[in-house]
C-alpha cells in the first residue's frame, strides 16, 4: 500500500465551525432620519434605516398618468447613487395601494416584500482558466485572456457548452436563485508562465469585481470555475490565491464550490478554501458542460442545507501522460468509472482523479484522488484511498515506451506507402510549449530522409520570409528556436 496517512488529507469546513450561511435580514420599526437621504442625494421624502444598518427603504411617490403610486426600493448605505441598485435595477415592488401612505402599512409591506425577496439565493459566478508550460521561456500575458465582466459573463456562457454554461442551466432552473456574475478570464491558448504584472492585474480585476458584486448584493454562495494548471512568475499557486481572495471578500460563511480540469494541480490551499472541488471525468475533455452541471447541483444542495460536504484527498506520486490516460479506452478509465460510481452512490457528492499538467512545474504538482461525501469523512477517506490505489495499480503501464528520434526516423523511412505521423508531444503548443523545436526535422535531414515532410514550426521570421517569397517561391532561413533559444 503506497499511500500512508500523511498523504491523506480531509477537509470539513462545517466541522471547523464554518458553513453556516444564514444572513437574517431584520427590519426595524422606522427610526426616521433624513440624514442618510441627504448624504446620498436621494430625493426621498421618507427614509427607513434597517436594524442591521446595511440597507435603506425608500418610498417615493411617482406619478403615472395622473395616478400616484408608491415605489419601494432597497439600497446599501454608503452606496454612491450612481451605483445604487435602485437606479440601475428594477425596484423591489411597486404598489398603487393608497393605504401605503401610512407608515405602519408601509413597514408591514416592506417586511413582507423583503421577507419574500430574501428567500432568493444569490449565487456569485466567477471564472479564471489557464494552463501553462513552465518550460516555455515566453511569458503569457493578460492580453492572452478572453475577459468578460458582469452580465457579459452570463451572455458569453449562454452561448457556450463550457462549465459556466452547464452551471447556469442548473441555476436557471431553480426558481429561488438569482445570479450575480462577477468576472471571467480564460486564456485563449496555453502558453508560458504568466508574467507577474499580468497576474497582479488579473488578481486585482477579479477581486474588484467580486467586491463590487458583494457590495451590491448579499451573496449566499459562489461557483468559481478554474482550470488548475496556472503558474505566475510571482505565484506558484494562482488558483489558491484566487480562492483566497474570494474567501477574504465573501467571508467564511458562504459555500464555495469549484470546478477544475483533470490536468489541474490541487493544492492544499485550494482544498482548505473550497467547500467542494468537482473534477472533469473525461480526457480528451468532452464534459465541460456536464462538470458545470455537477458543480452547480452540488452547490445548490449545500445552499439548501441538504448536505454537509466533507472532502478527502490522497496524493499519488505520479506524473503521467499518454494513451493510458484516455478515459474512454486507457487504464485510467477504471478510476474514472469508479469515481462516477461514488458520485452516483449514497452520500456521494463528487469524485475524481487529477493527474495534473506535467509542464506546470510547481511544488505541488502531482496526481491526486479526491472524494467529496455528505458528512462521512471516514467514507471519503476510504474511497479516495481506493481511487488512488486503482490509479497506482496502473502506474507502470502509464510509462509510455518511446522510440528514440533516430529509430523513429528510420522506422518512418522504412514505410513504403501512406503517411507517417511523428509527434513531439513535449513541444505541443496546446500544452503551452513554444512549438519551435526543429528536432524531428533536423534528424530527418541528417538521415537523408527522402519523403515529403509537413513539419509545423512556430517561427515568425520564417513565416515572413515565406510570405515574401510567395506561392511557389523559395528562400533560405534559420528554422526553429525562434521563441526558445535553447532548442
Ligand atoms: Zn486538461
Amino acid at each position: 500500500m503506497p499511500f500512508g496517512p500523511a498523504r491523506i488529507a480531509a477537509t470539513n469546513r462545517y466541522a471547523e465551525g464554518r458553513g453556516s450561511r444564514h444572513h437574517p435580514v431584520t427590519i426595524g420599526i422606522p427610526d426616521r432620519t433624513w440624514r442618510d437621504a441627504t448624504e446620498l442625494a436621494i430625493p426621498a421624502h421618507r427614509v427607513y434605516p434597517l436594524a442591521a444598518q446595511d440597507a435603506v427603504l425608500y418610498l417615493d411617490s411617482i406619478g403615472r398618468g395622473g395616478m400616484l403610486s408608491n415605489r419601494l426600493c432597497v439600497f446599501r448605505i454608503g452606496c454612491p447613487p450612481a451605483h445604487c441598485p435602485c437606479l440601475t435595477r428594477a425596484c423591489l415592488a411597486t404598489s398603487s395601494d393608497p393605504m401605503l401612505s401610512y407608515d405602519r402599512d408601509l413597514t408591514m409591506w416592506a417586511t413582507q416584500t423583503l421577507t419574500a425577496k430574501d428567500t432568493m439565493s444569490r449565487i456569485l459566478i466567477a471564472e479564471c482558466k489557464q494552463e501553462v508550460s513552465t518550460f516555455n521561456p515566453a511569458p503569457s500575458r493578460y492580453e492572452d485572456f478572453r475577459v468578460v465582466k458582469g452580465a457579459d459573463l452570463l451572455d458569453f456562457h449562454y452561448n457556450t457548452r463550457e462549465e459556466v454554461g452547464g452551471a447556469l442551466s442548473v441555476f436557471d432552473a431553480a426558481a429561488d436563485v438569482e445570479l450575480v456574475p462577477s468576472y471571467g478570464a480564460s486564456s485563449n491558448t496555453s502558453g508560458g508562465v504568466l508574467a507577474a504584472e499580468s497576474f497582479n492585474r488579473l488578481l486585482h480585476d477579479y477581486s474588484s469585481a467580486i467586491a463590487t458584486a458583494r457590495d451590491l448584493n448579499t451573496i449566499d454562495a459562489a461557483y468559481i470555475c478554474l482550470h488548475g494548471a496556472m503558474q505566475a512568475e510571482n505565484e506558484n499557486d494562482p488558483e489558491g490565491a484566487l480562492l483566497h481572495q474570494a474567501r477574504r471578500i465573501l467571508g467564511e460563511q458562504i459555500p464555495i464550490v469549484v470546478s477544475v480540469d483533470i490536468h489541474g494541480i490541487l493544492t492544499d490551499r485550494m482544498l482548505q478554501l473550497a467547500d467542494a472541488v468537482v473534477v472533469y471525468h473525461t480526457y480528451p475533455h468532452i464534459d465541460f458542460y456536464e462538470t458545470g452541471v455537477r458543480a452547480a447541483t452540488l452547490l445548490l444542495k449545500i445552499l439548501r442545507d441538504e448536505i454537509r460536504p466533507v472532502t478527502a484527498r490522497v496524493k499519488i506520486p505520479t506524473l503521467a501522460r499518454g494513451d493510458e490516460m484516455i478515459t474512454a479506452t486507457g487504464a485510467v478509465g477504471e478510476c474514472i468509472r469508479k469515481a462516477q460510481e461514488i458520485e452516483a452512490g449514497v452520500d456521494g457528492l463528487a469524485a475524481g482523479v487529477m493527474w495534473g499538467n506535467p509542464f506546470t512545474d510547481v511544488p505541488e504538482l502531482r496526481s491526486n484522488a479526491v472524494v467529496v461525501m455528505d458528512g462521512d469523512e471516514e467514507a471519503a477517506q476510504t474511497l479516495a484511498l481506493d481511487l488512488a490505489q486503482r490509479f497506482w495499480t496502473h502506474h507502470e503501464k502509464m510509462q509510455v515506451p518511446l522510440a528514440s528520434l533516430q529509430d523513429a526516423v528510420q522506422q518512418a523511412a522504412a514505410v513504403a506507402a501512406g503517411t507517417v505521423v511523428m509527434m513531439d508531444a513535449a513541444d505541443a503548443t496546446s500544452s503551452g510549449a513554444s512549438g519551435d523545436s526543429n528536432a524531428i526535422l533536423r534528424e530527418a535531414l541528417h538521415q537523408g530522409y527522402e519523403g515529403t515532410i509537413l513539419a509545423p514550426l512556430v517561427d515568425q521570421a520564417a513565416v515572413e520570409f515565406a510570405f515574401r517569397a510567395g506561392v511557389g517561391g523559395s528562400f533560405r532561413a534559420h528554422l526553429g528556436g525562434a521563441v526558445d533559444g535553447q532548442r
